[in-house]
């Protein structure tokens, strides 16, 4: 027979839950700096697709195009900026970051910097850390795993930019598919499934943070999918967003409501 739990100790290990697993992601803006905040806009859907850089709008609208048929909760940090860095002001400064490398304090040691070229005060790379946080908390909100999209330019990073034991754990290629748009995942039992798939396929290999919300997921054990496909390629890319639902569908979807 099991052993009978005392409802307090129940209620104190929901509240460590509750904490541990931060509710409550809607739209809204994240503080950052001053009178400066960012919004993230939050669709509401099944499954989370992570939308981080302003600039590769292809993306952003190939995950808006299946989002009523595939229930995709798209997640988007201020896509109006319709730039790749997140920037603002101090003192006259103006500071720019990589929104997908300030996961960690390595992260945003590295990608934080003045526009002068001068030092970074670390108040404001204190700000910018809670700012990555909070970013983190919210997109960890919501159950389930994380989709993230991203547009690459023609050649600048595709399938062979990746080589087993140096940058990727596995690769799998498709000769079918063009080298600019692959799946990077960050578990092998994603790596599988997905090589299934006519698609190229990366399994990623990050000996050590780099920052960004992939590393951060592996980190937390939380499935990540990201959809990589060329500026342009968006019938891809849409393709690609139901393919990867089919098969997350497959391996997670009796576990989310
Ligand atoms: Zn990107």
């Amino acid at each position: 027979m099991a052993k009978k739990i005392p409802i307090g100790l129940l209620a104190g290990a929901a509240a460590l839950f509750l904490l541990a697993r931060p509710r409550g992601g809607g739209s809204g803006a994240i503080p950052l700096w001053g009178s400066t905040s960012v919004p993230l806009q939050v669709q509401n859907g099944r499954w989370s697709v992570v939308h981080l850089h302003a600039d590769e709008q292809d993306a952003l609208a190939a995950a808006q195009v299946m989002a009523p048929e595939l229930g995709l909760r798209v997640i988007s940090l201020d896509p109006e900026r319709n730039e790749r860095g997140v920037s603002f002001s101090s003192e006259g400064r103006t500071f720019t970051f990589d929104p997908n490398r300030i996961f960690d304090s390595a992260g945003v040691q590295k990608t934080l910097a003045a526009a002068d070229g001068g030092g970074v005060p670390s108040s404001l790379v204190a700000a910018t850390m809670a700012f990555g946080q909070t970013l983190l908390a919210r997109i960890r909100s919501f159950e389930g795993p994380i989709i993230a999209v991203h547009n690459n330019t023609p050649g600048n990073l595709t399938i062979n930019s990746f080589t087993p034991g140096v940058n990727a754990i596995d690769v799998s290629r498709h000769s079918t598919s063009d080298p600019d748009d692959f799946f990077l995942v960050t578990s092998q039992r994603l790596f599988d499934a997905f090589s299934q798939l006519p698609r190229n396929v990366v399994l990623e290999r990050l000996p050590q943070s780099d920052g960004s919300l992939s590393y951060a997921a592996q980190q937390l054990g939380i499935p990540y999918v990201n959809i990589e496909a060329q500026h342009g390629h968006g019938e891809a890319q849409r393709t690609m967003l139901r393919d990867a639902v089919g098969v997350l569908q497959e391996l997670y979807g009796t576990a989310i409501a």
